[in-house]
């Protein structure tokens, strides 16, 4: 495995191994967890070359406290990176990647404004332009990203398509802890009682699926019963509760089955914390 923190050395090694070989591309803002990885392994049944980026990116922060607490443990990232087999780990700096006088901006226009775009205000300009970078840095074929991250998939699935990129985008389902928590480096800043509140999340989400699956319900009596659970956990802080189109992110009035995106974002102590389904 070759970790390169030069941008320059990473294009010189991509050139050579592109000609040869199919390269699948795997970004993280790093701390690893068993989400990062299955993203990883569906890379390596893809692709010849799997190529992982490790960068908390600032750009995509918009509270200096998220990003100052955001955690890190690259010995480890590269210790599990390693065991799966990864051929090329990229770990540039920030200062390699956003010089001074950086300018460009790349936003995704209607579907960054609504749910995370309209709580975490230049969240997606961050995730756009960074993603953006690294896709000419690494020029993979193949990039896997997580259904966990739900919005951002499709954002840059509209940004491949809109600018042409000759990049296919692969969503990889959401890994979650036994106990249905999503899997999130974020986790590990939650105290153990939080741990237990926070279940509340996918315990709802899953009320609301498993209802979608009876014959003739209501999205009103789908969004009953899942605020009904909700309710049940005073201690978080819902931020939005949406019932959207899974491609357009529009809001739906009636139910449409297997297209509802259903995505909450809630803090749980100072934590913040997303889950979604599709029902
Ligand atoms: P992050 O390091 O949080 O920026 O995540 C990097 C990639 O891993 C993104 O494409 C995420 O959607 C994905 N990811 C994060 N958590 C999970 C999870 N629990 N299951 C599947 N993919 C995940």
């Amino acid at each position: 495995m070759q970790v390169v923190k030069s941008l320059k050395a990473l294009q010189a090694r991509m050139i050579k191994l592109r000609n040869q070989n199919k390269i699948a591309f795997v970004p993280t803002m790093g701390f690893l967890h068993e989400g990062h990885l299955s993203l990883v392994r569906l890379a390596k049944k893809k692709a010849d070359i799997v190529v992982v980026s490790i960068f908390v990116n600032p750009k995509q922060f918009n509270q200096k406290s998220d990003l100052k607490n955001y955690p890190k443990n690259l010995k480890n990232d590269l210790s599990l990176l390693k065991k799966e087999g990864v051929d090329v780990v990229f770990t540039p700096t920030a200062e390699s990647l956003y010089p001074e006088n950086f300018q460009t901006q790349i936003t995704v226009e209607k579907i960054s404004k609504n749910l995370c775009g309209q709580s975490r205000p230049g969240h997606f300009e961050g995730v756009a332009v960074i993603v953006l970078k690294l896709f000419h840095l690494v020029q993979p074929h193949i990039a896997i990203f997580g259904q966990k991250d739900y919005q951002q998939s499709l954002i840059i699935q509209q940004l491949v398509k809109d600018l042409n990129l000759p990049i296919q985008i692969l969503i990889a389902p959401i890994v979650r802890e036994k106990s249905g928590l999503a899997m999130s480096s974020r986790n590990v800043r939650l105290s153990e009682v939080e741990r237990q509140q926070a279940l509340v999340l996918f315990s709802s989400l899953k009320i609301a699926k498993s209802l979608s699956r009876k014959k003739s319900v209501t999205l009103f009596e789908i969004r009953k019963a899942l605020q009904k659970q909700l309710k049940k956990q005073k201690s978080i802080r819902i931020d939005y509760l949406e019932f959207r189109h899974k491609k357009t992110l529009e809001k739906i009035k009636v139910y449409q089955k297997g297209k509802t995106l259903i995505a909450i974002a809630a803090y749980v102590g100072k934590v913040r914390l997303i889950d979604n389904v599709i029902i």
